[in-house]
């Protein structure tokens, strides 16, 4: 009978924490497409529609925000809402906002990775980040060392995750393979980004460079903290192309899938590793014509949140009231992996609901 009741007591197994994460932002892409799918009063107006109207209703058109949202991006519709957890669809009073007050990129990825909405950093010009992130720290302990890397379609991510002192690859825009032994298919895929159209001379790549260059890396390397970091969405948006716009987020849904079905194809992943998508910052609704532009605009500090994976439980679209803030992201990541984010700034705490039972 004791023996009986011991086994009833052991511990839950251990594929109920994630041992991995991968973590994937998607530049200024706006909640109101995420849980609203395509903007009707943007696709139908000439000046960001590029004339095509019919084609936008067509792939993306239809009656409900929920019919909607499902075209645009079928696999968070489908797996994120089936297995995990959505937060910031303010039509339920979920709200999710940037802490810092600039909203836009620098302030956004730092208050990201570093759980502290630094006020000093105000341009996305500045410096080599003086705060440990959350995957530095991480990077020290001996579990992680040698098993972190970051991918990132903006050069910014050299000075936002501070390459320099961080100890991981991280491959910003342009930057060139940094590791010994890279495998053919990694030359390949190096050579075709230098050769690639650069829209804005280095300032970022083609986002398909940087998600074949992550997952190739992921499935030589097998990192155990993976950030992918896709650009284009802000790109097309400051363009005003609602086109390109809703194509590039309905890629980056096509890719999550990619990143998600390897997980669950691949035994080091499967089971054990947890999935985080998020935004550095949104670009507003009040005034429809602004959606192009986000600093200062109101509405642009309204983010969103989402995650799956081992310890989280299904919760789907979280249509509860409740404040959240992007700051509390770091902490988050640690937490999912079981661990405790420490640094000499304040850190925001993680969003500990997310693994409550
Ligand atoms: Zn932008």
């Amino acid at each position: 009978m004791t023996f009986i009741i011991l086994l009833l007591q052991l511990p839950a197994p251990a594929q109920q924490k994630a041992e991995n994460i991968i973590i994937v932002t998607t530049d200024g892409l706006r909640w109101q497409e995420v849980f609203g799918g395509m903007d009707s009063s943007l696709a139908d107006n000439p000046r960001f529609n590029q004339g095509e109207r019919d084609l936008l209703y067509k792939k993306y058109g239809a009656a409900t925000a929920m019919e909607r949202r499902k075209k645009l991006f079928p696999f968070i519709w489908q797996a994120f809402a089936s297995q995990g957890q959505l937060y910031g669809n303010r039509a339920y009073g979920n709200r999710v906002n940037t802490a810092n007050p600039y909203w836009f990129s620098y302030p956004g990825y730092n208050e990201i990775f570093t759980g502290f909405p630094d006020t000093a950093i105000n341009t996305n010009a500045y410096r080599d980040n003086p705060h440990v992130t959350v995957l530095e720290y991480l990077h020290q302990l001996p579990e992680f060392k040698g098993r972190i890397a970051a991918f990132g379609s903006w050069e910014a991510y050299t000075r936002i995750l501070n390459k320099k002192r961080a100890g991981f690859p991280v491959m910003a825009s342009f930057d060139s393979i940094s590791w010994e032994g890279a495998t053919e298919k990694e030359q390949l895929i190096n050579a075709l980004k230098q050769e690639s159209f650069r829209a804005q001379e280095n300032e970022g790549c083609m986002d398909v460079f940087t998600h074949f260059q992550a997952m190739e890396y992921m499935k030589i390397r097998k990192p155990k903290v993976l950030y992918i970091a896709y650009l284009e969405t802000d790109e097309w948006a400051h363009a005003g192309n609602y086109k390109y716009y809703l194509q590039s987020a309905a890629k980056v849904d096509a890719w999550l899938k990619d990143i998600w079905n390897y997980i669950q194809s691949d035994p080091f992943y499967k089971d054990k590793t947890a999935l985080l998508i998020t935004t550095d910052h949104g670009r507003g609704d009040k005034v429809k014509e602004k959606w192009t532009s986000h600093g200062g605009v109101e509405g642009a500090d309204q983010v969103w949140i989402g995650v799956m994976g081992p310890g989280i439980p299904a919760r789907g679209e979280v249509k509860t009231g409740m404040q959240l803030y992007q700051k509390q992201i770091a902490q988050t990541i640690a937490l999912l992996l079981n661990r405790k984010y420490t640094a000499t700034h304040p850190v925001a705490d993680a969003i500990s609901q997310i693994t409550e039972p």
